[in-house]
């Protein structure tokens, strides 16, 4: 292998590991989360961050326990809410880059609320779907994105009711950024990664992944026969909003990931509030000491 290659390889692992931890791992063997974290670990180096300029924010959830699993500033906030406290933090300090989790449990049953209002404010954040179809952390109950008929632990019968459409809920609310991507496909979620860290607004990143110990109707290779690049669909232009909406109607065939729509002319919350209109400072709150012990 050439010196170069030798050299590059050291520079990334080295820097890759700024965000390792020795922690013990929890996840499931196979789990999707894995690739998840790692393509989000290798787009921070890749994009110039270190630890003092991001903060990850945590729901509750098997992507919750990611907080374990990254070194860095990590919050793990109530189920359902973590977007609320992450815009919190994002719209404090403009100078770190607050990335927040979730699961669907958490995002398109307990708090659909924060994601909308996320959106329609075009916070300055990214935002981290985990799909993996089902609440996992309490042993595979169907969410609302489970297939219709699948059969969870608490649906025997299967479930009765179609799941909601994530990306089309999302497109139907003027986003800035929505980017889809499969944890199995590391490379290619590393450059969505790498994009939503360098978008001015809320990016919404969702990411398909399998949980192989409770949603057994779409395991690794179900994603991995279905899933198609955007590069591939022809004549796509992903700042046309209601192309973007015909695409992600299939949730069955042919499902594609990559940036499905991006809208650059939508300024983010700070630019757009009309009392910093043509401020220059950043706001910024820097680490201190606070006394919470009132508000306990
Ligand atoms: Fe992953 Fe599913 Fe295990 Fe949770 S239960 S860690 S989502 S495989």
């Amino acid at each position: 292998m050439n010196e170069n290659i030798l050299k590059n390889l050291a520079w990334n692992a080295g820097n890759y590991m700024k965000f390792e931890t020795e922690r013990p791992q929890t996840w499931c063997t196979g789990c999707g989360n894995f690739g998840i974290q790692n393509a989000l670990k290798r787009a921070l180096v890749l994009e110039g961050f270190d630890q003092k300029n991001v903060l990850f924010c945590f729901d509750v959830g098997c992507s919750g326990n990611g907080a374990d699993k990254i070194e860095g500033y990590s919050l793990h906030g109530l189920h359902g809410r973590v977007i609320s406290l992450a815009a919190g933090a994002a719209l404090a300090n403009e100078n770190i880059k607050v990335i927040s989790f979730g699961g669907d449990g958490a995002t398109f049953s307990e708090g659909p609320g924060h994601l909308i209002h996320a959106v329609r404010s075009n916070y300055p954040m990214i935002f981290v779907h985990h799909n993996n179809e089902n609440f996992g952390l309490t042993t595979g109950q169907a969410s609302s994105l489970t297939k219709k008929g699948a059969k969870m632990n608490a649906s025997p019968d299967g479930v009765f009711l179609d799941p909601i459409n994530t990306m089309d809920f999302v497109l139907g609310l003027k986003p800035s950024f929505v980017a889809r991507g499969f944890s199995g496909d590391i490379d290619y979620l590393t450059e969505l990664f790498r994009k939503a860290l360098r978008h001015d607004g809320f990016a919404y990143l969702e990411v398909l992944q399998s949980c192989p110990t409770y949603n057994r109707d779409t395991p690794e290779h179900w994603y991995a026969d279905r899933v198609k690049h955007i590069e591939d669909a022809k004549n796509y232009d992903s700042s046309d909003i209601w192309q973007a909406r015909k695409l992600v109607e299939d949730l069955n065939d042919e499902i594609y990931t990559g940036v499905i729509f991006e809208d650059k002319s939508k300024m983010n919350f700070l630019r757009a509030i009309p009392n910093r209109k043509n401020t220059k400072t950043v706001l910024k709150d820097e680490v201190k000491r606070y006394g919470i012990s009132e508000f306990l």
